[in-house]
C-alpha cells in the first residue's frame, strides 16, 4: 500500500489502530516482545537538554508501556544528576560514542533521539546499528540524503524508525482532520497557517546553520507544514516562499522569518508562516466551501482549541502528547505493526521544506514531483 496514504488513515484511527495489529514486514520480534507482555519498552533519551529534562522524562513516568531505561549524554555530572533522580544503573548510561555498545544491553529497545537537527542521523544510525528501534525528533534531519540514509540503516538493520510528531496523538488536531475527511463544512478551498515566538538566547545552536538545519521552519513552521498535510491528507506540488531578516546580526546564518505558499492536487492552497522574531503565532484556519473552523493555540503541548463557523468550539481535555506518542511507538513494537509517524513521514517534510528554502531564495515557483 502507498504509505502516504496508510500514514494519513491511521492518523484518523488513533485508538482502532492500537487494536488492529499490522504486522511490521522485517522486523524481528523485540525483546520486550520476548521477555513477556508485563515487561515495558525500556527507552533511552539522547541528549539531555530541554525538551529531555522538562517534557519527556516527566511524560515516561505517565506511560504505560514504557519506562526510562538509560541515557545517552556527552556530559558525565548530567548523567549522575538524571541516575540519582530516576534510579538508571551505571550500565544504562552512554556517551555518544560508546552508543554503539548498546548492543549488548537488552535493558534498552529504543534511543530517543533528542539531540541537535544536523546530529539526528548519527545518533540515529549508531542506535539502529546497535540494534535498537529509534523514535526521533522533528525535524528529521537537516537534508533530504540523511533522512533517506537513517531509513536505510533502519530498515537494513530491521528496527523501527518514527519521528516524534506529537500532535499525531492530539486530541484537537485530530479531532480537525476528522472534519476534513468527514465534508463537515464541505471540501476544504484554502488554508491558512503558522507558528512562531521570538528566540532569545543568540548563542543556541537554533541559530547556527550546521546544526539547525535553518531557522524557524525547521524548527516550528514544520508543524504548519505538517498541518496542511493531515489536513488535506495530500502532498503539495507547487511551493512559492520569502524570507525576511530584520536582524542581521542575530540571523546571520538562519531566516528570521519565512512565508510560503502550496498548492495541493485537490486545488487546496495553503499560506503559511514561521518566524523567531515575533510574539504568540501559534494556529491554522481551514476554509472550506460551506463554512470554516479554526485552531489556536494549535501546536501547544496543552490547550489546543479553536472556534467553528456553526458556533461549535474544538476543546479537549489535555493529554501529555509525548506520552501518548511514547507509548503508541512501544505498542507498534509490541504488537510488530509499523508507526503511523514513520522515517519516511519526516523525510517527506523535510523535502518540502529544502523546496521552500529553493523558492525563497530562486524567488521562483518550485515544482515537487
Ligand atoms: P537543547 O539544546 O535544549 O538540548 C539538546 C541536547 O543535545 C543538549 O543538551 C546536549 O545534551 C545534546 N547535544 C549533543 N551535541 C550537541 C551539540 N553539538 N550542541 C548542542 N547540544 C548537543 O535542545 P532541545 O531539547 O530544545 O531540542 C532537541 C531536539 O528536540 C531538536 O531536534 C528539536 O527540534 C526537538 N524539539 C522538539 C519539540 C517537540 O515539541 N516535539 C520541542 C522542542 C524541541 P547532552 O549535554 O546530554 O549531551
Amino acid at each position: 500500500m502507498d504509505n502516504r496514504f496508510q500514514t494519513r488513515r491511521q492518523f484518523l484511527k488513533t485508538s482502532a489502530l492500537a487494536a488492529a495489529s499490522v504486522p511490521f514486514v522485517g522486523a524481528p520480534v523485540s525483546s520486550a516482545r520476548a521477555a513477556g507482555p508485563e515487561r515495558k519498552i525500556g527507552f533511552a533519551l539522547a541528549g539531555l537538554g530541554n525538551l529531555s529534562t522538562h517534557q519527556l522524562a516527566p511524560a515516561l513516568q505517565k506511560t504505560k508501556y514504557c519506562r526510562l531505561a538509560g541515557v545517552v549524554t556527552g556530559h558525565p555530572a548530567k548523567a549522575k544528576l538524571w541516575q540519582a533522580q530516576y534510579n538508571i544503573p551505571d550500565q544504562n548510561i552512554y556517551s555518544y560514542d560508546t552508543m554503539t555498545q548498546m548492543a549488548g544491553n537488552p535493558d534498552i529497545d529504543v534511543v530517543y533521539v533528542v539531540t541537535p537537527n544536523g546530529l539526528h542521523a548519527e545518533h540515529t544510525i549508531r542506535a539502529a546499528q546497535a540494534g535498537k528501534h529509534v523514535l526521533c525528533e522533528k525535524p528529521m534531519e537537516v537534508s533530504v540524503e540523511k533522512c533517506q540514509q537513517m531509513i536505510n540503516v533502519c530498515k537494513a538493520a530491521g528496527r523501527q524508525l518514527a519521528v516524534g510528531y506529537r500532535l499525531h496523538f492530539e486530541p484537537a488536531n485530530l479531532e480537525c482532520v476528522r472534519l476534513v475527511r468527514n465534508k463537515v463544512f464541505g471540501d476544504l478551498k484554502v488554508i491558512n497557517a503558522g507558528f512562531g515566538f521570538r528566540l532569545g538566547d543568540p548563542a543556541q545552536w537554533r541559530l547556527r546553520r550546521a546544526l539547525a538545519g535553518g531557522g524557524p521552519l525547521m524548527d516550528v513552521g514544520i508543524y504548519a507544514l505538517q498541518a496542511t498535510r493531515y489536513l488535506t491528507g495530500e502532498e503539495p506540488v507547487r511551493v512559492s516562499g520569502l524570507e525576511t531578516k530584520t536582524d542581521p546580526v542575530k540571523f546571520s546564518e538562519v531566516e528570521e522569518s519565512i512565508a510560503w505558499q502550496m498548492k495541493f492536487p485537490s486545488g487546496v492552497i495553503a499560506n503559511c508562516s514561521a518566524t523567531y522574531n515575533a510574539a504568540g503565532m501559534d494556529y491554522f484556519a481551514a476554509y472550506a466551501d460551506r463554512g470554516w473552523f479554526q485552531l489556536h493555540p494549535a501546536y501547544n503541548y496543552n490547550g489546543n482549541r479553536g472556534t467553528r463557523s456553526d458556533g461549535q468550539t474544538i476543546q479537549f481535555p489535555d493529554i501529555d502528547q509525548f506520552a501518548a506518542e511514547m507509548d503508541d511507538f512501544a505498542q507498534c513494537i509490541l504488537e510488530n505493526r509499523p508507526t503511523k509517524v514513520p522515517g519516511e513521514e519526516g523525510l517527506r517534510d523535510v523535502k518540502i521544506m529544502m523546496a521552500i528554502y529553493e523558492a525563497a531564495t530562486s524567488g521562483k515557483t518550485v515544482e515537487l514531483a
